[in-house]
């Protein structure tokens, strides 16, 4: 596996690439949801490109950058394991030359739910996804319907700027009690880590939002929002420090598993 960490190493990679190109962007931890983005790649693409990079324009808060899992060695180790061709390992200087002065912003759905209690977060997603998507110039890029808001944003972006990457959405990987995986679980306490797959549980049972919104609270949550966005019913809660995002198809008649 190729390891890049120049432009001109990743321009002269994908120059080396014929047919098509995939590519996962990352901000490592990775875990099984990671992995199952970097299979689906396999499955449509001659060549796959994982990113690793910890993007800081989209932390709101600098002790949740702070705290970020670091797994670099194990990532690697993993993404070898998985068969992946290169790994494109940028810093800050690498993808902000502007130091951030130039910025993606989207003024409607990025300003609710997630948005609305995490400011500019959408704004650094946007960017770095932006420039990420310019540099790697990949035929496909997967993203998962975990971070559901994300998805039709950079959607939005792709149809908005004519960017020509097809954007792949994957569904949604689960520990086995229902928690959905994400770097930040590594985070949890013990304690909080029994009650956390109740958030999942809550949205999938057959209950009313405000019931929903009822019992996350009386288990310990703090619920920063349930909203319905397309299909889906979205929430976001925090146990303690840890801010937990999940989602699950939702109609008329209410959730479903
Ligand atoms: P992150 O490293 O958290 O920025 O996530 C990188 C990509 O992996 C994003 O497209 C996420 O939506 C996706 N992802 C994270 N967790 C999961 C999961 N549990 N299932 C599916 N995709 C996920």
């Amino acid at each position: 596996m190729q390891q890049i960490t120049t432009i001109t190493a990743l321009q002269t990679y994908r120059k080396t690439c014929q047919g098509s190109v995939g590519f996962v962007p990352t901000m490592g931890a990775l875990h099984q949801g990671h992995l199952s983005l970097v299979q689906a790649a396999q499955q449509d693409n001659d060549h796959v490109l994982v990113s690793i990079f910890v993007n800081p324009t989209q932390f709101n808060q600098a002790s949740d950058l702070a705290k970020y899992p670091n797994t670099l060695a194990q990532d690697l180790q993993q993404l070898e394991a998985a068969g992946v061709d290169a790994v494109f390992l940028p810093d800050f200087a690498l993808l902000y030359p502007d130091d951030y002065a130039y910025q993606v912003t989207e003024k409607a759905l990025s300003t609710q739910f997630c948005g609305a209690h995490r400011p500019g977060h959408f704004d650094g997603v946007l960017t770095v996804v932006m420039k990420l998507l310019n540099l790697v110039s990949a035929t496909h890029a997967y993203f998962g319907e975990k971070d559901y808001q994300q998805l039709r944003l950079i959607r939005g972006m792709v149809d908005a700027f004519f960017i020509t990457t097809e954007i792949v959405a994957c569904p949604i990987i689960r520990e086995a009690d229902g928690l959905a995986m994400s770097s930040r679980n590594l985070r949890l306490s013990a304690i909080e880590r029994k009650i956390a797959p109740q958030l999942y549980a809550t949205l999938v049972a057959d209950t009313s939002l405000s019931a929903k919104r009822e019992q996350l609270s009386a288990i310990g949550f703090a619920v920063d929002y349930l909203a319905v966005l397309d299909d889906r019913l979205l929430a976001a809660a925090s146990l303690g420090e840890i801010r937990l995002i999940d989602n699950v198809p939702y109609n008329d008649r209410g959730a479903k598993a």
